[in-house]
């Protein structure tokens, strides 16, 4: 064979096999641009080289085999293909006229010919044939010749007319008339085949990929094939939840229609009351620079039309000139698909980077070899996260359909496994050269700061842990740092913030309290130097400092924060105010929430395994705790730390504790079967696997423990520290622990000389009294002020101890 033949034959075979993903399988796996490409290259060969020809080559077929299971239709008139017109730009157009023109031998004083200008839909071309004015059949295009009958499916969309709307025949005038008083297929042509395309809406397309995520079924990759499969579906329940719409666009067999009109932009305003939707961007123009002029028009809507399109089409728009022109094999002469750049294309992923957001999470990018897409130059493309790489598997070296649509950042779309590198190109069988992307795996730091990743259960993304430390994350980390209800420290807001870090002053919270009103007023400058702004003061020579100082204040008067806001302050993942205050109330001091594992925090009230495991990593993250020492140092210092919360002693039992540490199949039940006669968790690793079955675990679990236990040497010793230094810490008399007023139910009357009700109370409850509003026998003391009432006098009757003001305070400072 010569090279144009070996070259056209090679040109063959692909095309053969992608029209048959796209026709048949509807799963193409390369876009339509490179299809119209190896396709353009395949017509050029066989125009230049007549020989080369082949009966079954893709230049001379249209679309695909008709699947077997579907009954064939045979089309009366055969459905086409039309000529795509490649070059997007205005030539396109105006070269589509000269070769009409030519056909017609049209002089150039000859008018301008009159053209019916579309939209091309991109979706699946259907007749829909009406004996009567009824429905009776709906057909795939299949290979032009014969289709598939898909009338159950077709039945199920809606927009699509059953029976037709009568002709106008009310005399009055007016322009079409219902069903009223006529029989229903009167006036109607015998038979009309409508042709049109079913398609898919993109706000339908999005909300089907929703359904089918939460319903945790796969995706559809685009609106045109999902609408070709849909159509195509065995099943007429599935294809019925599909959401289809249709456009009605031409002709095919017609018999009694009297009223024919003899322009495509008549007929096309006839299905129209015939009700079909017929989409209203559609002209009639004059000559190429008409059909131009449309083509740029129809580009500037593009992004905005509530569906795909991958052109415009334009007829010439007599019928007589049209039969005049005729065919060519598989298209016709009159008509053309006038194309606009494609949204996408080929081209190869060369490396998968990581971006550090400012909340810390990793987003993957694809580093692609430069493509030309959607009317730009596209180098990056988002992978969103790792559920995204995982469902597309896209991997270093592949090659991958990447589509750019309007503004909307790049993405990519698919990956065409058979041109995946594999180790040994020339063995079929080899190995892909490279391994599914895991961002864990290859950064199991963040690249931007070198802290631990972590991937939480059910969590899409990875994340950076160096929360305070990360970089990428400053900004986010220090206005919630500076926040209301966290530091509060007033004034600092998100511009300031903005210039301290791009400018280079504060890299962590820790340093927002070393920073002087010299800095404050060379960030100022430097900012306004930045911007090219002259404020009026330095235009008059004046330096103001107020703002600077009050900043200053601000900052200093938040040194002494409450435990729990500081806590809340660090922006720890899933420690929101009221986590914050749990450690803070249970653990007592910002040294033991420091070092508490997530076992142990596991413990506390409303803090689950995610959080639990979040905290600890946050604390042990070095570099986070570089900030907080840096934070201490700096003379911020937590107020109100105490001893560990009474409850403590019975949250951290034994059998608890084993039991948070996640052992398989050590549930709560088994550990107190171990704990027995324990006292302290470490005891375990002289346990026999004998003995754990005097326990009464079965041998599996006692297996199971055995082999954590050999896994994890150290864990329990460090936990048995912890937890014994905490529970020495609680107050033996656990009663005092929580409070002198501990247990006791008190009752305020009367107006007390220095404390306000509310202030009474306060002090009581602090004190871990309850306040109650009347006296009865449960009632242990009465507080009585000045013009005390009725509630005095029950106190006597039931012999309750009653305090003055005096005497309560005494008892709360004890
Ligand atoms: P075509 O380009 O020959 O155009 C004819 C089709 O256009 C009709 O059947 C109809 O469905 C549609 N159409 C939309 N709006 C229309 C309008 N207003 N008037 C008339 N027809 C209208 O279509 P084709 O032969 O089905 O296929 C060619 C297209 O399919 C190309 O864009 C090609 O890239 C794509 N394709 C892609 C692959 C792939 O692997 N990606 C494979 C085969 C074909």
């Amino acid at each position: 064979m010569t090279d144009f033949a070996l070259q056209a034959a090679a040109l063959r075979e692909k095309l053969n096999q992608y029209a048959h993903e796209y026709y048949v399988l509807d799963a193409p796996s390369v876009p339509d641009a490179e299809y119209d490409r190896l396709f353009n290259e395949l017509q050029a060969l066989e125009a230049a080289h007549p020989e080369l020809q082949s009966a079954d080559s893709p230049t001379l077929r249209v679309g695909g085999k008709p699947l077997p299971q579907f009954a064939p239709v045979t089309h009366v008139v055969p459905m086409l293909s039309i000529r795509t017109e490649t070059d997007v730009s205005e030539q396109g157009a105006l070269a589509f006229d000269a070769s009409v023109r030519k056909e017609l031998a049209l002089s150039e004083s000859d008018p301008a010919v009159e053209y019916a200008a579309e939209l091309k839909f991109d979706g699946l071309a259907i007749n829909l044939r009406y004996e009567n004015g009824v429905l009776v059949q709906a057909a795939t295009r299949g290979d032009g010749a014969s289709g598939e009958d898909v009338t159950q499916n077709i039945r199920t969309i809606g927009q699509i007319p059953l029976r037709l709307i009568p002709p106008f025949i009310n005399p009055q005038g007016g322009k079409r008339g219902g069903l009223g008083g006529i029989s229903a297929s009167a006036g109607f042509p015998s038979v009309l085949e409508v042709r049109g395309e079913v398609y898919m809406r993109r706000d339908d397309f999005a909300a089907l990929n929703e359904r089918q995520l939460k319903a945790g079924e796969k995706t559809f990759v685009n609106p045109r094939n999902t609408a070709a499969g849909a159509v195509r579906q065995l099943d007429p329940n599935i294809a019925a939840q599909r959401p289809l719409s249709f456009y009605g666009y031409g002709l095919g067999e017609v018999a009694g229609w009297d009223a024919q009109p003899d322009t495509h932009a008549g007929i096309l305003d006839a299905l129209q009351q015939f009700g079909f939707p017929v989409c209203d961007i559609r002209a009639v123009v004059s000559g190429g620079a008409g059909l131009a002029e449309f083509h740029a028009k129809v580009a500037a809507l593009r992004e905005t039309l509530p569906f795909d399109i991958d052109g415009v089409v334009y007829k010439v728009n007599s019928l007589e000139l049209q039969a005049e022109l005729g065919f060519r094999t598989r298209e016709p002469r009159w008509a053309v698909a006038h194309k606009y750049p494609a949204q996408e294309a080929l081209t190869v992923v060369e490396a998968i980077d990581i971006q550090v957001g400012r909340t810390g999470s990793l987003t993957p990018v694809a580093r692609l070899a430069p493509v030309f897409v959607g009317g730009v130059t596209v180098t990056n493309a988002t992978l969103h996260n790792q559920d995204e790489i995982d469902r597309k598997d896209v991997r270093v070296g592949d090659t991958v359909v990447v589509r750019r649509a309007g503004d909307v950042i790049p993405e990519v779309v698919s990956v065409v496994l058979e041109r995946r590198p594999t180790k040994d190109p020339t063995d079929l069988f080899s190995e892909p050269l490279n391994d599914r992307f895991d961002i864990l795996a290859e950064y199991p730091v963040c690249p931007v700061c070198e802290s631990k990743t972590v991937r939480e259960p059910d969590e899409a993304r990875v994340r950076c842990t160096g929360g305070l430390f990360c970089s990428a994350q400053r900004k986010e980390a220090l206005k919630h740092f500076a926040g209301r209800r966290m530091m509060d420290i007033e004034g600092l807001g998100e511009r300031y913030i903005d210039e301290l870090v791009e400018l280079d002053f504060v890299h962590n919270p820790a340093d927002l309290y070393r920073l002087t009103l010299n800095d404050f007023l060379e960030m100022k400058r430097r900012a306004d130097e930045r911007d090219g702004t002259v404020p009026e003061t330095v235009k008059a020579g004046q330096v103001t400092t107020k703002w600077a100082e009050n900043l200053l204040a601000a900052i200093e008067a938040s040194r002494q924060p409450p435990l729990a806001r500081l806590i809340f302050a660090l922006g720890i993942r899933h420690v929101g105010e009221s986590t914050a205050k749990t450690l803070a109330d249970y653990l007592g001091a910002l040294d033991r929430i420091r070092q508490a594992p997530a076992a142990l925090l596991r413990l506390l009230p409303d803090i689950g395994a995610t959080g639990a495991v979040a905290i600890a990593d946050f604390f042990a993250e070095a570099h986070n705790e570089t900030v907080i020492d840096a934070l201490l140092a700096a003379g911020v210092v937590p107020q109100g730390e105490h001893a560990p919360h009474p409850d403590l002693r019975e949250r951290l039992n034994l059998a608890a504790v084993l039991a948070a540490l996640d052992i398989p199949k050590l549930t709560l039940t088994r550990a107190t079967q171990v704990c027995g006669g324990l006292e302290r968790l470490s005891q375990l690793h002289e346990f026999t696997l004998g003995r754990l079955q005097d326990c009464g675990l079965p041998l599996d679990i006692a297996q199971s423990l055995q082999a954590w236990l050999a896994a994890n040497p150290a864990t329990l010793a460090q936990i048995d520290q912890l937890r014994e230094q905490w529970l020495v810490l609680i107050p033996a008399d656990s009663a005092a622990g929580r409070g002198v007023l501990s247990g006791k139910t008190l009752v305020l009357t009367g107006t007390l000389p220095t404390l306000s009700r509310d202030e009474a109370k306060a002090l009581i409850e602090a004190a871990g009294g309850k306040v109650a509003g009347s006296v009865s026998k449960k009632t242990d003391f009465v507080v009585a002020g000045e013009a005390a009432g009725s509630k005095l006098d029950k106190a006597s009757e039931l012999g309750v101890q009653v305090l003055d003001e005096g005497a309560l305070l005494a008892m709360l400072a004890k």
